[in-house]
């Protein structure tokens, strides 16, 4: 949204060596609940994960990456593995949506369990209120959202946030940027029926 996008725009800087430290950074810390290839997930332990995962239509990511359900020794997945799974799909599609092959990036994603939680762990940044549902931070290289609120569309819209601020040398005018977010994320609710 263009609240975090002016901050992302205003600290732009590569962040290096950070690892698990900046999801701590600021705010409450969250237990590690899944590592996929893209994305380290810290989330709130009440949060119920297979409930986020339909909202966030995992089968739908599943069939287009062809990444499960995989048997690791006889046992489906765990609702957490199959997170980490989806949000590698997801971001390999927002990537092929937006034309950038950028598969170098390693970041967190960091869930709340709803807005007030969310907008609590901005103002502890940030000082100042929030009242959106999800925000995208580059200098900790991490996504923050909330669960109650979470959708296909607004995790589409953050990643290609995310896809962006990694990939330009220069990055794109906060302008621009809302645009390209906002077209994957029709992008897909149009794929998903959910406009
Ligand atoms: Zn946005």
């Amino acid at each position: 949204m263009k609240q975090a996008l002016l901050i992302t725009a205003i600290v732009w800087m590569w962040v290096t060596g950070c690892g698990h430290f900046c999801a701590h950074a600021a705010g409450n810390v969250y237990p590690l609940v899944a590592e996929g290839e893209f994305f380290d997930i810290y989330a709130d332990p009440r949060i119920d994960i297979e409930s986020l995962l339909s909202r966030v239509n995992f089968d739908y990511f599943y069939q287009l990456e062809m990444i499960g359900p995989v048997k690791e020794g006889g046992q489906a997945p765990s609702p957490r593995q199959v997170l980490s799974k989806t949000l590698d799909g997801i971001y390999l599609e927002v990537c092929d949506t937006l034309g950038i092959g950028l598969y170098s990036f390693h970041g967190n994603l960091k869930i709340f369990p709803d807005q007030q939680s969310l907008s609590d762990e901005y103002r502890a940044m940030f000082q100042s209120d929030f009242t959106e549902r999800s925000f995208y931070f580059h200098e900790t290289n991490t996504l923050y959202v909330s669960a109650a609120d979470l959708t296909v569309g607004i995790i589409v819209h953050e990643i290609a946030h995310v896809v962006m601020s990694h990939y330009f040398v220069v990055p794109p005018s906060a302008k621009l940027q809302e645009i390209l977010s906002g077209y994957v994320e029709y992008h897909f609710r149009k794929q998903l029926g959910t406009l």
